[in-house]
């Protein structure tokens, strides 16, 4: 008995098989293949124009792919029109009816559906209880601040129960502070709810804060999938290391020991690797100031006060490169801009490219 409950639970929910799509010569969508889990918060997260919105359109059934298959729990949904797919998309602009009150927006999904009256309310009442909307159950849309507008939008694709909810942008017309206390809302919506989510953000750190999985896009193309740790710690190339959060990059040469050599000063990698010319590169956190005669020598350019820690901005004293560092704010306190200091890199944390 156990075995099947196993297999079930380890078989994807949604399979992305070489799926294409050009608009005349620009290729959208560049044969990706991805596996999405039930229940799973996943990010598709890219630069502008990586195809991220083309893909998510595929999904919901508004563009046909001109190859590839999707899958949703084995079954290829392909032919189906969107209103046909257990999956629902909710739009940037949020499209609320602007003539309808809330309950009333929440109302209309389900009346498509033909739900009794009994059934709608009670539906509807939990779904507004659970967004936080009870209270604004009878304003109209323009009576709304633009957070509320959002859970709103929100509250309307989850009462239909989909097995995926598909966001665009769900956070994008909103200010930072607010962006990021709806990033967790959404998050402990998804998880009550048990509905896997689908979302596109350009925004790196907002894949990184509530993606279970995400995947990095770039051209139509896919570069990287795994969790945002993997791919913070182990980014695949240049581009998503680059991407993800904050890198330095620093050329240099690696020498017959296998170490890295930059203006003089040596440093040791975690693989070995053969003498040429190299990049390395390494996060601000896995740098430090040392005493070490040999270290790298840099001049400080810049210091950057973030409350939590201070980002010393360095330029090495010979080659001219720029790298940062992050110390505790305290730490940072004693430092200076022009002051020359020497760096250190943590061995294990480096990566050549
Ligand atoms: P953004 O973050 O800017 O929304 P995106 O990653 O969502 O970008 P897409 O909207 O999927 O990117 O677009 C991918 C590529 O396909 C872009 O080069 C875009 O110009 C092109 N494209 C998208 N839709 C169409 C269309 N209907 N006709 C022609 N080209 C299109």
């Amino acid at each position: 008995m156990a075995e099947p409950e196993t297999r079930r639970m380890n078989s994807p929910l949604l399979r992305i098989d070489q799926v294409a799509k050009a608009f005349g010569k620009t290729r959208a969508v560049d044969g990706i293949s991805l596996d999405i889990r039930e229940n799973e918060f996943f990010a598709l997260l890219g630069p502008s124009g990586c195809g991220k919105t083309t893909l998510l359109r595929m999904l919901a059934g508004f563009e046909a792919p001109d190859s590839g298959r999707i899958l949703l729990s084995g079954n290829d949904i392909s032919p189906l029109p969107p209103e046909k797919r257990p999956l629902n998309l909710m739009f940037q602009s949020y499209a609320l009816f602007p003539h309808m009150s809330v309950r009333q927006n929440l109302n209309y999904g389900l009346e498509m559906e033909r739900l009794s009256k009994a059934e709608i309310r009670s539906r509807v009442d939990e779904t507004l209880a659970s967004t936080d909307l009870t209270t604004l159950a009878d304003r109209k849309p323009d009576q709304l601040s633009g957070g509320q507008k959002q859970r709103v939008a929100l509250a309307r694709a989850l009462v239909k129960r989909p097995k995926v909810l598909l966001l665009d942008e769900p956070l994008g017309a909103l200010d930072k502070k607010l962006r990021e206390k709806m990033q967790l809302e959404l998050k402990r919506l998804q998880h009550e709810a048990g509905i896997t989510f689908i979302i596109v953000t350009h925004d790196q750190e907002e894949a990184l804060v509530m993606a279970d999985r995400m995947a990095i896009l770039k051209d139509g193309k896919l570069l990287q999938a795994g969790t945002p740790e993997e791919i913070y710690e182990e980014p695949s190339d240049r581009f998503v290391a680059n991407f993800i959060g904050v890198m330095n990059f620093l050329d240099g040469q690696i020498d017959g020991d296998g170490a890295f050599v930059v203006d003089g000063s040596k440093h040791p990698l975690p693989m070995r690797h053969g003498p040429r010319g190299a990049t390395l590169a390494v996060r601000p956190e896995h740098v430090s100031i040392t005493q070490r005669k040999d270290a790298l020598r840099v001049v400080i350019s810049d210091i950057a006060y973030h409350g939590l820690d201070r980002a010393l901005h360095c330029k090495t004293k010979s080659s001219q490169q720029s790298l940062q560092l992050r110390l505790a704010a305290e730490a940072g306190q004693k430092y200076s801009v022009g002051q020359e200091v020497k760096l250190a890199f943590n061995a294990d944390k480096c990566r050549i490219y």
